[in-house]
């Protein structure tokens, strides 16, 4: 793990950027400070946690929300009462209300729960973050947030990026937040970040399942003292968004990953969530099925050899789901949503 202040040494060592760190920092510990004594790390989940580079424990496994429309509050709820203590939303997938509802619907207490959203590109900007911050935590129905992540690094409006990032600096000093990170930032995003931002992100959250398994990009968080955590985890993302013509890939049916699945007495879906812990990846799965819900949970009675970790990893194909960080932007929304309503 590396401080903030190797953070941006590593990343440039731009001098104005070390001038103002001490105050940055002591601002960060309070702001972390006054959050964490409203919410003590959380608890008795069956999830592990991994302490992040300020102190604040997440849980290794917590339950993903895309896409799971009008059964996000019951799943929600089902997952926090088989043990999920991470909920992952995004202002960008329109559920946070019924994120919300699912959370007061379990019964769990505030403070042993982690959640995590995200800041969608549109309200990049100092003040436009802070408007979308409160946006969200209304509609969680929450007074802080464990986890801010900016959802993309928007290479050519870097600037918003970095405003984005330094409003949410000030959301973490003021205890709003308990930990700030970024998600689908390359090593060469995090560079460029570390040039102008003073705090090391906690978490970079990014695709990885095992055909793009992104073992230099993992190397390059571990480096700079960043947890990783895999969206897509169990190749959701090739169900979601089909790619051109490739028509829908079911991971979980690779035939080697089926012949562990058999060797070992467990579902696909648990061989490669063990896969994800045992890299030392945070990770997020999301079911709508209570069946799934549970099962992709349990998955830390057991043990893949190092052999049968080498042979997951080489099922990589480098093949990416989602669409390319270093193009996604608002830009290319935009241009993407005119061609849709044409076509
Ligand atoms: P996942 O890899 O979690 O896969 C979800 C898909 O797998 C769903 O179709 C689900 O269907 C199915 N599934 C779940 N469990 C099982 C199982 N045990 N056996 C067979 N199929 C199963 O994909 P996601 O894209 O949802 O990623 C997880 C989370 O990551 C998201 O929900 C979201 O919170 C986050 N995310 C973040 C992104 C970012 O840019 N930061 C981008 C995309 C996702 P069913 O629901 O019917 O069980």
């Amino acid at each position: 793990m590396i401080n903030r202040r190797e953070f941006i040494t590593r990343g440039v060592a731009a001098a104005s950027a070390l001038a103002i760190p001490g105050l940055l920092a002591a601002q960060t510990a309070r702001g972390s400070r006054k959050a964490a004594e409203s919410a003590a790390n959380p608890a008795p989940g069956k999830s592990p946690v991994i302490k992040l580079n300020n102190g604040v424990e997440m849980p290794t496994l917590g339950f993903g929300t895309y896409r799971a429309f009008e059964a996000t509050a019951t799943s929600v709820d089902t997952a926090l009462r088989a043990g999920y203590r991470l909920v992952d939303t995004a202002a960008f997938y329109g559920n946070e209300e019924q994120v919300g509802e699912g959370i007061r619907r379990s019964g769990v207490q505030r403070a042993e729960l982690f959640v995590t959203t995200k800041l969608w590109m549109a309200d990049y900007g100092q003040e436009q973050t802070i408007r979308a911050f409160d946006v969200s935590l209304k509609k969680l129905g929450l007074d802080y947030i464990d986890l801010y992540l900016l959802h993309y690094p928007a290479p050519r409006h870097f600037d918003d990026t970095v405003a984005a990032y330094h409003a949410a600096e000030k959301l973490l000093a003021e205890g709003k937040i308990r930990a700030i990170g970024v998600s689908n930032f390359s090593a060469e995003h995090l560079r460029r970040l570390a040039q102008q931002a003073s705090t090391t992100p906690a978490v970079n959250q990014i695709e990885i399942h095992p055909y793009f398994i992104q073992r230099e990009l993992r190397a390059a968080n571990a480096a700079l003292g960043i947890v990783t955590q895999a969206w897509s985890p169990i190749g959701g993302i090739f169900i979601n968004h089909p790619k051109n013509g490739n028509g829908i890939i079911h991971l979980l049916r690779d035939p080697k990953i089926a012949a562990l699945a058999e060797r070992y007495g467990k579902t696909t879906a648990q061989i490669v969530l063990r896969w994800h812990i045992q890299n030392g990846v945070a990770t997020i799965p999301k079911s709508v099925q209570a069946d799934r819900i549970q099962s992709n949970l349990e998955v830390f009675d057991f043990e893949l050899t190092p052999a049968d970790m080498v042979s997951m990893d080489a099922i990589d194909r480098g093949l990416r789901g989602g669409t390319d960080p270093e193009i996604f932007d608002m830009d290319y929304m935009r241009a993407r949503q005119q061609a849709a309503a044409k076509s």
